[in-house]
C-alpha cells in the first residue's frame, strides 16, 4: 500500500494550520500585549508543571560540554582535522550515528530508526496523544568541510532537551529530535534524501532501488552495510503521515555573513528559497574556424552566450532581490580553438522564495532559448527542467514563538531568508516549519574554516529550547 503525496490535501493542511490568534480579554495591558504578541496563552492553565515563560530565566545551556561533543563528533571523519569528511553509510558515518544515539539515550529519549537511517529521539509529553513537536538536522559532511553545518542542529537539540529537563520543564506535546539521513548529496547525488523520503517522495523511493554510487555500490547495499533497509525493499515505510508533527524547527548556522556583519545573535527564517535546475543543449553545424565565413555559420556557442545574458536579464527583470539565476555550466563541443562549436551545453540554476515568480523566469528563459535558436539557425535540442523543488514559508505561529523566545532571552534578532536549502524545506511539506539561524565566522561553510562561537551556539540552543517549550504547550 502506498501513501500518495497529494498536493491538494497538502494545501488544505496548510490552510487548516493557520495560527489561531487567541483574543483573550485581560485587564492587565502588558499581559494582553504579550498574548497578542506570542499568539497563544503564556500561562497554560492545563499545564500542571511549568509554563514556558517561567523557564526562560532558569534555562542553562552547558556550552562547554556541547563544544566538547562538537569536537568529538568531528573526529569521526575520513579527512584529517580540521577538515571533516563524513559520507553516508561509511564507517565514520555509522560511528557518528552511534555517538548521537548514545547521547539521545543519556538524555532519556526513546530512540528509533527508519529503513534509511533517519534517527528519532522522543521525549514523551504529558499528553502523548497530541501530535509531537520536532527539531533536528544532519551530521553528514561533504569532503573537506567543517564541523558545525548540521551538527549544531543535532547536538544543539539534544542539549536543548537536556536544558529543558534541568529547568524542570515538562512538555505537553512530545518533543522529538530527528537526525536526517544524507542532507548532502555527496554519495548518491540527492540532497536531503532522508527528509525528502519522510515527506513522501514516491518517485525517489522507487529510484533509490536502482541507484548506485561512484563505486557502483547500490543504495540498498550501502544502506544494508550500515545496518539499514534490512528486509525491506519498500522504502515507502519511511514516509510520514502529513499530520505527524504539529511543528518542526531546525537550528542551523547561517552559512552567510549577514548576522556576524550586523552583530545580531539570532536569525528568524521566514522563507527558504528553492532552486530549479534547467539543462539546455544547442546544436549547430560546426566547421573549420578559418574555412566557414561568418554569414554561413550557425554557432552553438554564440547561442549559449546569448542565452547566458538572457538569464541574467530575466532574473534582474523579476523585480525582486530574492530572484537569482546562474549559468554554472557552459560546455562547448568539440572544444578546440580552431573549431566552431557544434554543440553547447548549459546548466542553469534559478532560485527564489516565490515559486510562481521563479517559474515565470524559467518560462522567459525558455522563450529566449527558442528565439535565439531561430535567429542563429541552431537547434534547441534540449530544454529540460531537471529539478524544481518548491520554496517553503515558515509558519506564522512558529515565527512568533521563535521571536518571543529571542525577546525573552534578550537576544538581538532579525528576519531572514535562507538561501541555502535544508531538511526544513522538505519537512515543510508535512509539517508547519520554522528555522533559527546563528552567526558563523565570515559566513564560511562547507570548508574547514567553518566556525560558530560557543556563545552564539549557546544563544541558538536557548532560543531553540524555549521555542520548543512554547510549541509543546500550544
Ligand atoms: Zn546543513
Amino acid at each position: 500500500m502506498s501513501r500518495r503525496f497529494s498536493p491538494p490535501l497538502f494545501f488544505l493542511f496548510f490552510l487548516c494550520s493557520t495560527p489561531l490568534i487567541l483574543t483573550q480579554l485581560n485587564d492587565d495591558p502588558t499581559i494582553k500585549t504579550m498574548h497578542d504578541f506570542s499568539g497563544y496563552p503564556l500561562h497554560d492553565p492545563s499545564n500542571p508543571f511549568k509554563s514556558s515563560d517561567s523557564i526562560s530565566n532558569s534555562l542553562s545551556v552547558d556550552a562547554q560540554t556541547l563544544q566538547k561533543q562538537i569536537d568529538e563528533l568531528s573526529t569521526f571523519s575520513d579527512a584529517p582535522a580540521p577538515s571533516v569528511t563524513r559520507i553516508l553509510y561509511t564507517k565514520n558515518d555509522v560511528l557518528a550515528r552511534r555517538y548521537i544515539k548514545n547521547l539521545m539515550g543519556l538524555a532519556g529519549l526513546s530512540v528509533r530508526e527508519d529503513a534509511v537511517g533517519n534517527i528519532f529521539g522522543r521525549w514523551d509529553g504529558y499528553e502523548p496523544a497530541l501530535t509531537a513537536v520536532a527539531t533536528g538536522s544532519h551530521i553528514d559532511a561533504i569532503p573537506y568541510s567543517g564541523k558545525y553545518d548540521g551538527v549544531v542542529g543535532v547536538l544543539g537539540a539534544i542539549e536543548a532537551i537536556n536544558a529543558l529537563k534541568r529547568s524542570g520543564f515538562k512538555p505537553k506535546r512530545s518533543l522529538e529530535i530527528i537526525l536526517f539521513t544524507s542532507e548532502e548529496p555527496t554519495r548518491f547525488g540527492i540532497g536531503c534524501l532522508g527528509s525528502r523520503l519522510l515527506a513522501g517522495a514516491e518517485t525517489l523511493a522507487e529510484a533509490l532501488k536502482m541507484m548506485v554510487d561512484g563505486q557502483n555500490i547500490s543504495f540498498l547495499e550501502a544502506a544494508r552495510s550500515a545496518g539499514y533497509a534490512r528486509d525491506e525493499d519498500d522504502l515507502s515505510s519511511v514516509f510520514l503521515k502529513k499530520d505527524s508533527y504539529s511543528a518542526f524547527v531546525e537550528l542551523h548556522i547561517e552559512q552567510g555573513p549577514i548576522l556576524e556583519k550586523e552583530g545580531i545573535s539570532i536569525g528568524i527564517v521566514t522563507n527558504i528559497a528553492a532552486p530549479a535546475s534547467v539543462k539546455v543543449d544547442f546544436e549547430g553545424n560546426g566547421g573549420h574556424a578559418g574555412g566557414v565565413l561568418m554569414p554561413e555559420r550557425n554557432d552553438a556557442g554564440l547561442a549559449a552566450a546569448e542565452l547566458t545574458l538572457a538569464v541574467e536579464k530575466h532574473v534582474m527583470d523579476s523585480g525582486s532581490i530574492d530572484t537569482v539565476g546562474t549559468v554554472g555550466i557552459l560546455e562547448l563541443h568539440p572544444g578546440a580553438i580552431n573549431s566552431i562549436p557544434s554543440k553547447a551545453h548549459l546548466k542553469i540554476d534559478v532560485r527564489d522564495i516565490d515559486e510562481d515568480r521563479r517559474n515565470a523566469v524559467i518560462e522567459k528563459i525558455h522563450n529566449s532559448a527558442k528565439l535565439i535558436a531561430k535567429k542563429r539557425k541552431v537547434t534547441l535540442s534540449v530544454f529540460k527542467i531537471i529539478n524544481q523543488d518548491p520554496p517553503a514559508q515558515s509558519e506564522n505561529s512558529i515565527i512568533k514563538a521563535m521571536e518571543a523566545a529571542s525577546k525573552e532571552l534578550n537576544l538581538t534578532r532579525k528576519y531572514m531568508v535562507s538561501r541555502a536549502y535544508h531538511d526544513s524545506l522538505f519537512m515543510a511539506r508535512i509539517s508547519p516549519m520554522g528555522m533559527i539561524f546563528i552567526p558563523c565566522y565570515k559566513g564560511y561553510s562547507h570548508k574547514p574554516e567553518e566556525y560558530a562561537s560557543p556563545q552564539d551556539i549557546e544563544n541558538g540552543v536557548k532560543v531553540l529550547a524555549l521555542t520548543l517549550a512554547k510549541l509543546s504547550l500550544s
